[in-house]
């Protein structure tokens, strides 16, 4: 990046974002040997620091992209005032939107095997989902958990191979197929998780199970909250952008990884839509320099 740039980066309540909850990383180029999530973001974050992005820890709370400049509010009541603006606010876990799984939501229902699987140790957990996330998480409870059992709407995973491979061959993992999480039991006094009611989608019978956690694995929504409105969104709710661009509806913002990636979704194509949206932003600001400058001269 040119001097005249200084790029600042705001954090938000999740430095890192999913990197950070996850464990091996075993796809993203230039490592041999498996990598920790949190590792690699704190390696992105000191590269970051080392040319120069100023790194802010507080949280976007508003977002006005009606003017250029736009402006942010933030958390902490300050206002950051920007030329260009790169959205990489990422992707939060889905929710069944149970009832009963909002009830236990933190009392035994989570939704980050490794944030919470430590609490597990040596009981019995159900994992909901099919994804290369839920796959993972059961593969990780298995450190703690005597029995793990993941239960799956459809009967194969859309999870890759070799993860496929590692669970078939998991003793402590029993695969339930074609059915779905119906209900969360348990206890009121304290909240606590006891057990699930699930329903087979094929036969329609219901059946219940112990289960001391409930790990619900259904995949992540964009979190696009703070630009509603604001910016054209594809159907499925992620920002759209310029084919082959990260360029959103707004000219002078910009949108990488996986608040506008329905796609890929990893983190070696969020790295590369990231570096895309950076040079995207460099070339706008060259282009638009004449009519800063003319604004900068007229507000003085
Ligand atoms: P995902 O691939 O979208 O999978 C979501 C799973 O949840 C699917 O199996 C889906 O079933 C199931 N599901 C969705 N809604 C459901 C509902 N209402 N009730 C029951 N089941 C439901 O999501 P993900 O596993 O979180 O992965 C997201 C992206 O991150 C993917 O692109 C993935 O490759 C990537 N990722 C990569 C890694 C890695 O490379 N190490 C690790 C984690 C995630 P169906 O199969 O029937 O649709």
């Amino acid at each position: 990046m040119s001097k005249a740039i200084q790029p600042v980066l705001i954090q938000g309540i999740q430095p890192g974002g999913q990197l950070t909850i996850t464990t091996d990383v075993e796809n993203y180029p230039g490592f041999a040997d498996v990598i920790q999530g949190p590792w690699l973001m704190e390696q992105m974050q000191k590269q970051a620091a080392h040319v120069g992005t100023r790194l802010v820890t507080d949280h976007v709370v508003k977002v006005d992209l009606a003017q250029r400049p736009f402006r942010l509010e933030c958390d902490s009541g300050d206002v950051y005032i920007a030329d260009a603006l790169i959205l990489a606010t990422g992707a939060q876990a889905r929710w069944l939107d149970l009832p009963s799984e909002q009830k236990f939501k933190g009392y035994g229902v989570s939704a980050c095997a490794t944030c919470d699987g430590f609490f597990y140790k040596g009981k019995e957990v159900l994992v909901v989902g099919g994804g290369n996330t839920a796959v993972e998480e059961a593969l990780f409870l298995t450190n703690f958990a005597t029995k793990v059992t993941i239960v799956h709407r459809r009967d194969s995973f859309r999870a890759e191979k070799i993860l496929q491979d590692r669970l078939f061959k998991n003793p402590k993992i029993t695969v339930i197929w074609e059915s779905v999480l119906h209900d969360v039991l348990g206890s009121e006094d304290p909240l606590k998780v006891q057990g699930v009611v699930l329903r087979n989608l094929k036969t329609g019978a219901f059946s219940e199970k112990l289960a001391d956690g409930v790990f619900i694995a259904i995949g992540h929504s964009p979190a696009t909250e703070l630009v509603a409105g604001q910016l054209e969104m594809k159907p499925n709710g992620y920002i759209k952008t310029a084919p082959f661009s990260t360029a959103t509806s707004v000219p002078g913002v910009f949108a990488a990884g996986d608040v506008t990636d329905d796609i890929y979704r990893q983190a070696v194509t969020a790295a590369g839509q990231g570096c895309m949206a950076a040079l995207e932003a460099e070339r706008f600001l060259a282009a638009h320099a004449e009519e800063r400058a003319a604004a900068a001269a007229a507000a003085e």
